[in-house]
């Protein structure tokens, strides 16, 4: 809204959504490309941009204990708050609207398109918001989420999990599943992947938010880069964490999932992770998780 300038000029807004914090001036898009100062408000310019849309396994988001065998309509538009050198969806997670295709889909859209694909197959269960961050358009995520359980559709959410609290509270109600990515344990590697101060913190808090969460099954998933977050003491560490967490669920326990790292975008030249890692990594976690798996191995 605007302030006490002249009538029609709009104030700079700071972006309340992340906590990069952005400070957009009148027009501006904001780091994640997604959302721009629209008469002093942030807003979701990618709300229903869709740039990929397809049926996938449940087990391919990760969600090895979601309901397995079904298959979930997965979503994505463009834009990320962060910039993770080793990206595999950077082509939409760093783009903004003029990089490439899209098209526009209302949430009743989407709902009627994944029960469409229910009426086909019925081990279609519902909607994934996932490939690139979908928080930087939680709205998209709210409203679709709505559309879904009103066809009796699940939702699930593919995230890095970085936003502020006051969004993760009002979206764990409507999310029937989520996988975190939990890049690393140090605010020093979360800067490497260009996150705000504060991000580790955020991401913690997301997890813990929906951890406790009764409707919500929740998996976690780090990404082993050699060199970068590969220590035994950084995963016994992050899985001590997430075992304290169970303790309040009452119910089935986290998931993790601890994957292998393959040469992408900024990383395009350095080696795979070793399988020996990623395995002696997991045999760490199973010391306080029931639940761990291995990816891309
Ligand atoms: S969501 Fe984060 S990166 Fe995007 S505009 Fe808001 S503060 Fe900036």
């Amino acid at each position: 809204m605007s302030g006490g300038g002249a009538p029609g000029v709009a104030d700079a807004v700071v972006c309340p959504v992340c906590p990069r914090h952005c400070r957009l001036a009148p027009g501006a898009l904001g780091r994640c490309r997604a959302r721009r100062n629209v008469d002093g408000r942030s807003v979701p310019e990618g709300y229903g941009r869709v740039t990929s849309l397809a049926l996938d396994p449940v087990e391919k988001k990760p969600l090895a204990r979601f309901h397995p065998g079904s298959y979930l309509l997965s979503v994505g538009s463009y834009g990320c708050n962060l910039t993770c050198p080793f990206c595999q969806n950077h082509r939409i997670s760093q783009a903004g609207e003029g990089d490439v295709s899209w098209r526009r889909l209302r949430p009743e859209e989407l709902a009627a398109l994944a029960e469409e694909a229910r009426r086909r197959d019925p081990r279609v269960i519902g909607i994934a918001h996932t490939y690139n961050e979908p928080l930087v358009a939680w709205e998209f995520v709210r409203d679709s989420a709505l559309a879904a359980r009103e066809r009796g559709l699940v939702t699930a959410l593919v995230s890095n999990g970085c936003a502020c609290s006051g969004f993760i509270d009002e979206l764990a109600p409507l999310l029937d599943a989520a996988n975190i990515d939990l890049k690393g344990f140090s605010p020093a590697f979360y800067e490497a992947c260009g996150a705000a101060e504060g991000s580790l913190d955020a991401v913690r808090a997301t997890i813990e938010r929906l951890a406790a969460e009764p409707g919500c099954h929740l998996e976690v998933t780090t990404l082993v880069v050699p060199g970068m977050n590969d220590s035994e003491a950084e995963v016994d560490a992050i899985a001590a964490w997430l075992a304290g967490l169970n303790g309040g669920r009452g119910r089935e326990e986290i998931v993790y999932h601890v994957t292998r790292f393959f040469p992408h975008w900024r990383m395009a030249d350095a080696a795979p992770t070793p399988v020996t890692t990623v395995r002696r990594l997991a045999d760490v976690a199973c010391r306080h998780l029931a639940h761990v798996c291995v990816g891309n191995c």
